[in-house]
């Protein structure tokens, strides 16, 4: 039997300085990539108070979003069934919900959720907790909700020993930066995941976790390079926008690489021209 796709619908509320073509752009990939997840965006409801509450730039209360969460996924999936029918589209619900957020919950967690839904709360990262990006926490906090959407009630519980496991217990956003960094699902989390699915969502999950598939700072993947393009360069930008400093360095290392192309080629005529005086 095939291994049935988990379809994972993502809502991204508005992030603020965020041009969120490329990180758009990454997520998406991953649906090239393997097939045990599919990643797709899903249209924001304007006038759903559950999201104005979570883009508010004040501190949130964790309770109250999950208190509030079941109805909020009843309400959105008939607003979806609804826009599906307006616009004469398939109905075609996900099977959860991951809603990828700057909000700051109030006792600083950074991660909440139910079998169908979850949140990422980002409100508390900061720039000294680069590398990784912002972008790159959302990419693997968000392959970790989808696991836990994939195996509902059977999810990998969160461990106290740190493995740069994509469930390592962490008790601030800061320290899951080991886990993001690594990119890692232990032996256990995958031996449950295994039991709760299958091998290859393991394996699919592990890959996409890892994300060779970005390459690196000196040789970055296409992927990468398009994301560039779309206005977010992994390797040198930190938070949500590029600073002044960020974007002064990437300009003297371009720069600078085209200035020394330049000279050589100046030598190069200069000793041409030399050469064909001399004859
Ligand atoms: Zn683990």
């Amino acid at each position: 039997m095939t291994e049935r796709t988990t379809k994972i619908g993502i809502i991204l509320p508005k992030i603020k300085n965020l041009d969120t073509r490329a990180l758009k752009y990454l997520i998406l990939y991953q649906n090239t990539l393997q097939d045990s997840f599919l990643f797709q965006f899903l249209p924001t409801q304007q006038d759903s108070q559950f999201l104005n509450y979570i883009e508010s730039d004040k501190p949130i209360n964790r309770q109250t979003v999950e208190t509030k969460a079941d109805k909020f996924i009843a309400e959105y999936s008939n607003f979806l069934r609804k826009n599906a029918k307006d616009y004469k589209l398939l109905e075609d619900l996900p099977d959860g919900f991951v809603i990828l957020s700057i909000a700051k919950f109030e006792d600083h967690y950074y991660y909440t959720g139910d079998n169908n839904w979850t949140m990422v709360a980002l409100g508390d990262w900061k720039r000294h907790m680069a590398p990784p990006s912002i972008v790159e926490f959302f990419m693997s906090l968000l392959i970790g909700s989808a696991i836990d959407i994939a195996c509902r009630d059977k999810f990998p519980k969160s461990h106290h020993a740190t493995r740069g496991c994509i469930s390592d217990f962490a008790a601030s956003i800061s320290d899951v930066r080991l886990s993001v960094l690594t990119g890692f699902l232990c032996d256990s989390c995958s031996d449950t995941i295994k039991h709760a699915r299958s091998e290859k969502l393991v394996t699919d999950a592990k890959d996409l976790l890892a994300k060779k598939w970005l390459g690196n700072v000196s040789e970055p993947s296409h992927v990468a390079e398009t994301a560039k393009k779309l206005g977010y360069d992994l390797f040198r930008t930190k938070g949500v926008k590029q600073t002044f400093t960020e974007s002064l360095l990437a300009t003297v290392e371009q720069e600078g690489v085209k200035l020394i192309l330049k000279i050589i080629g100046t030598v190069i005529v200069a000793a041409l021209l030399l050469w064909l005086g001399l004859k």
